[in-house]
């Protein structure tokens, strides 16, 4: 059985959110047989031969540093063989060092805590990097978040680069405020934003946002992390109800989507932030609709990859030994379209634009096409080639949800400039146009999904 210790360890990690190990090889994944990334050493660790432990992690390009990035940590705990060394609980920790997309940071220094000045490439230990919140309350209760085992935290919960330029700093952090009790439970009682300049590790304005203050917890709808800026000028946050024991006022699997204008008077205050109801935004967040059908999440992690081609990419933590499962979509409102992953190791099997699928992809596009995709041909998908629907050159994914199997002939119907057009509108089901305008809709034959892997 799990110590209280070790209970709210497992607890805070799914809390928590994204592990590094899968961020990476979301980056890496891209349908490559990506090599699982090694683990992220820092220099204190080389020096000392003491290991760090750290809770959640989440990186960001240094904008004043090409070819940096400064990553962020929850709880880090130092061990010198079975001994704890040091114990750094809720004020997380930050490091950092140079960082190529796709690769694991081969060196990272610790980040002394602000305003101190890092010494990099340095070795010093971990430090504690955020505030230490103030004010918590044992949860039910107005007792303060004291006592054996328990401790107020700060957690962090996702950063980007600030949206604007009226900022302390470059970079914009999210964090969630739990009281942790020594019984094993965290209770969310706060949400706040703060501003960042990494080059003289200065912290500019840290605002609570959000606060339960006094009695019940802090609606799930706005424990908020995951900060995107919209190319629209809105500043976007992600939450979520964990799958087990869901929080009351909170549907299972559920993930939520805020707003507020991306501007520091706006993201300080708490009455300008909106929430995704489904097909609006409301001020009520109790109005907050999921954002993806019933999920597993332990943790979510939102990024923006764009700038590859990506578009905005969600990995759902689905287990606490590393599971996930990844979802996609052009904007933060979605519509969330979930990305077929590798059922042994998990990683997204294809969220690329490289040209050719993986033999996995093309596998499971056969096997679900079954036959050529154009109306009434039988031709088995095994004889078919694999088209883009959009084709790639125009930008078109190679994913599930872009390709098709395609008789030679049909394939040739379509590309050629024959008047036929075709649509994949959901994975698997597609809709031809004819040259006079007449619609034929295919959709996907009966198919067993594979077990989850988890
Ligand atoms: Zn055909």
């Amino acid at each position: 059985m799990l110590s209280p210790g070790q209970r709210v360890r497992s607890r805070r990690r799914a809390l928590a959110g994204c592990v590094i190990a899968g961020c990476i090889a979301l980056v890496t994944g891209c349908g490559a047989a990506a090599p699982r990334p090694s683990p992220v050493m820092s220099n204190y660790e080389r020096s000392t031969g003491n290991a760090i432990r750290r809770d959640c992690g989440y990186s960001s390009p240094l904008p004043a540093k090409p070819g940096w990035s400064v990553w962020l940590f929850c709880d880090t705990e130092v061990t010198r063989g079975q001994a704890i060394e040091r114990l750094i609980l809720g004020t997380g920790t930050a490091a950092d060092g140079p960082y190529r997309a796709g690769l694991a940071p081969a060196g990272l220094s610790e980040v002394p805590t602000p305003p101190a000045r890092p010494a990099l490439p340095g070795t010093a230990a971990p430090q504690p990097f955020l505030p230490a919140p103030q004010g918590l309350r044992l949860p039910g209760g107005m007792l303060p978040c004291t006592g054996p085992g328990g401790y107020p935290a700060t957690w962090i919960s996702g950063v980007t680069r600030a949206p604007s330029a009226a900022t302390a700093g470059p970079l914009l952090i999210s964090y969630d405020d739990y009281c942790v009790t020594g019984a094993g439970d965290a209770s969310a009682e706060g949400f706040g934003l703060a501003e960042y300049d990494p080059s003289s590790n200065l912290l500019g304005a840290v605002t609570l946002v959000f606060s339960s203050a006094f009695g019940p917890p802090l609606p799930q709808q706005q424990v908020l992390g995951s900060p995107v800026a919209g190319e629209d000028g809105y500043l976007y946050l992600f939450g979520f109800c964990h799958a087990a024991p869901a929080p009351a006022g909170c549907g299972i699997g559920q993930v939520f989507l805020a707003r507020t204008v991306a501007a520091p008077a706006y993201w300080r205050n708490p009455f300008t932030y909106q929430y995704w109801t489904g097909d609006r935004w409301s001020s009520q967040a109790a109005a907050a609709g999921s954002l993806i059908p019933a999920g597993h999440p332990l943790g979510i992690s939102v990024g923006d990859y764009s700038a590859d081609g990506h578009g905005l990419v969600m990995i759902e933590q689905t287990s606490l030994a590393g599971g996930f499962q990844a979802w996609q979509a052009g904007s933060p409102a979605g519509p969330w379209r979930r990305i077929l992953t590798d059922p042994v190791s998990g990683a997204p099997l294809e969220i690329s634009r490289r040209r050719f699928p993986s033999a996995a992809l093309a596998d499971h596009i056969r096997t679900r096409d079954k036959t050529c995709r154009f109306p009434g041909c039988s031709i088995p998908a095994e004889k078919c080639e694999l088209d883009h629907t959009k084709p790639y050159a125009e930008g078109g994914f190679t994913s599930e949800d872009n390709l098709g199997a395609l008789c030679l002939r049909h394939h040739k119907l379509k590309d050629e400039d024959t008047g036929w057009t075709l649509l994949q509108t959901e994975p698997g089901y597609f809709i031809w146009t004819t040259p006079q305008g007449k619609t034929h809709e295919v959709p996907p034959e009966p198919y067993e999904e594979p077990p989850p892997p988890f």
